[in-house]
């Protein structure tokens, strides 16, 4: 089992770190927030006063923080602490540009790394049940996988280092847009007299599906789990898509990759959170298309 230092005890990390608690590993935890500290301590980590403390002499450091610049102040402030051979493995979500200088900093230690968002929300996190997009060499991502284990319903290897940053900013590229596409159709449909089960029956099963319809559909109904039969409470909030979008599209304009829609999207569900819709599910996005007046 390993010893392993977790930077970053939210509402991601806190769960996840019970998770590797659970399967035998010795978790020392680290947060800003004294009520994150408390929930690991009740969770069985113990806890250290600061970064450094947390990422000293151990097998492994996870780190699940907010966003690039946390993760790179963090993985500068433990420089001092990290053993060589350590494996670092970052699995907030972050820019590329920032995951790129992770990699660079722990090669520079010594250390192996790997970066690994997830995708599976808060749920995903208490069960255990995360998607890890892995990105690093094989032999990081050999080292990282049974520590990954605990926390995972699949591990994704995506390539060599920042891979598994791609991979989640071009899924959730991908899903903002479905998601906003399926509430166009779902209200057109609406207008032209369709009952929503319907046309649920129809796009589910023919080749408008998507896992918008299918899982996360954006009205009462057909799928009872979906956050529209709990008036849109989250779920996955519109203002950590609007985060997930600025990301893609800064990742775009890195690589002048041409994202129309993706940028559409970004426009759409920023304008969303500034009209005070931050905490709402992302599929709630169709109350735009349900108030949008005939002219
Ligand atoms: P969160 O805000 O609940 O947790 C982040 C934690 O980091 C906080 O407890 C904060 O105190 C701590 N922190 C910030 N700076 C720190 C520092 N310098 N040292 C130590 N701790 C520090 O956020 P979250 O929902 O847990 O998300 C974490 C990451 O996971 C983000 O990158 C997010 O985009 C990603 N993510 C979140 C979800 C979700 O549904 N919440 C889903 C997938 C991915």
């Amino acid at each position: 089992m390993a010893n392993i230092g977790f930077i970053g005890l939210g509402n991601m990390g806190g769960p996840m770190a019970a998770n590797l608690v659970k399967a035998g590993h010795a978790v020392c935890g680290f947060d800003l927030s004294q009520t994150s500290l408390q929930a690991a301590l009740d969770a069985g980590c113990t806890t250290a006063e600061t970064a450094s403390e947390a990422a000293a002499d151990k097998d492994v450091v996870v780190t699940m923080l907010p966003a690039g610049k946390h993760v790179v102040g963090v993985y500068n402030e433990i420089r001092s602490a990290v053993a060589q051979g350590t494996l670092m493995i970052d699995s907030s979500t972050i820019d590329i540009e920032s995951a790129r200088i992770a990699h660079e900093i722990a090669s520079e230690l010594g250390a192996q790394s790997v970066d690994a968002p997830v995708s599976g929300g808060i749920m995903g996190a208490i069960n255990g049940t995360l998607t890890f997009m892995a990105g690093g060499t094989d032999a990081a991502l050999d080292a990282a996988e049974p520590i990954l284990q605990p926390m995972a319903g699949r591990i994704v290897r995506c390539g060599g280092n920042t891979a598994g940053q791609a991979a989640k900013v071009c899924n959730n590229m991908i899903l903002a847009i479905t998601m906003i596409g399926t509430t166009e159709a779902f209200e057109l449909g609406k207008r032209l007299g369709l009952t929503d089960q319907a046309l649920f029956d129809v796009v589910s099963t023919a080749s408008g599906q998507s896992w918008s319809t299918t899982t996360y559909c954006p009205v009462p109904g057909p799928v009872p789990t979906s956050p529209a039969n709990n008036d849109y409470k989250p779920g996955f909030a519109a203002d950590l898509m609007v985060k997930d979008l600025g990301l893609s599209q800064e990742a775009a304009a890195m690589t002048q990759a041409y994202t129309p829609l993706g940028g559409h999207a970004f426009e759409l569900y920023k304008q969303f959170c500034d009209d005070g819709n931050g905490g709402v599910d992302f599929s709630g996005i169709i109350k735009v298309m349900q108030q949008a007046k005939k002219a």
